[in-house]
């Protein structure tokens, strides 16, 4: 069985320059990788993972940022200040930083002043989010991009919970969005029509789903040519056939 979303005790005013945030991991500065997916793919990249979704997928990869039922909360999350997450950042010369999760807009207010301090150290941002939270103006600047996946029914997640119009058209507006979904065959291509059709999400990107390269590739060559057909961009998932998938990469 697995747990639903628990309430974060965010507990701090707006204004606060030095929150803490509830962190699954931190990688890319002790061990250097790439931001693995989406427009950035094979960028070098750190990331910042969040913990705690919105969500319960049943195909999450990460499922160590809120299943309960099978993780362990207090091993998997420690409380950081972003003091220590951007210095953390600074010490590396890596220009972009992905924000991830977990669902990282569930922590949004606390997560204002990390971007604003990546952005004063000269840092790039991209948010990989599920698209049911729309961003606070405070994330709405210059440097900040969002990668928008939106979970399909095939994704093992009920679509009333996983469709968020509203948050879905705040993204659209935003001009700083592109729209990631993940396909487990072409019978989802349909579905992402419609869904972009209805929402106007704009760029459409396709991502296969898998965590082994044996997936990868075979739902790539599977999906490759409709996607094509559709003028949609194409993105695999480089960390899967570069590092097996393995945490911390
Ligand atoms: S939205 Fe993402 S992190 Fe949350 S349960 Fe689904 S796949 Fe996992």
């Amino acid at each position: 069985m697995t747990t639903a979303f628990t309430p974060v005790p965010l507990g701090l005013a707006r204004g606060d320059t030095n929150p803490r945030l509830i962190v699954a991991e931190r990688f890319g500065v002790e061990v250097p990788t790439f931001q693995g997916e989406g427009p950035s793919c094979g960028c070098p990249a750190l990331f910042i993972r969040l913990s705690r979704c919105n969500l319960t997928c049943a195909q999450c990869d990460t499922k160590y940022t809120w299943d309960w039922a099978q993780f362990d909360s207090r091993k998997e999350s420690t409380k950081q200040p972003v003091t220590d997450l951007l210095a953390w950042a600074a010490s590396s010369p890596v220009g972009l930083v992905v924000i991830t999760g977990g669902e990282p807009l569930i922590q949004q207010r606390n997560v204002a002043p990390l971007v604003r301090g990546l952005l004063e150290a000269g840092k790039q941002i991209e948010f990989e989010t599920n698209g049911t939270i729309a961003p606070e103006r405070a994330l709405l600047v210059d440097g900040v991009r969002f990668n928008v996946s939106p979970k399909l029914k095939s994704f093992g997640v009920d679509e009333g919970k996983s469709i968020v119009p509203a948050a879905l058209q705040a993204f659209a507006a935003s001009g700083r969005a592109v729209f990631k979904f993940v396909a487990s065959s072409v019978c989802d291509l349909d579905r992402i029509a419609a869904l972009a059709d209805a929402h106007q999400l704009a760029p459409v990107w396709v991502m296969p789903e898998g965590t082994t390269a044996e997936a990868v590739t075979a739902r790539t060559r599977a999906l490759a040519d409709q996607v094509a057909a559709r003028h949609w961009h194409f993105t695999t998932r480089l960390h899967v056939l570069a590092f097996a998938d393995a945490r911390g990469r």
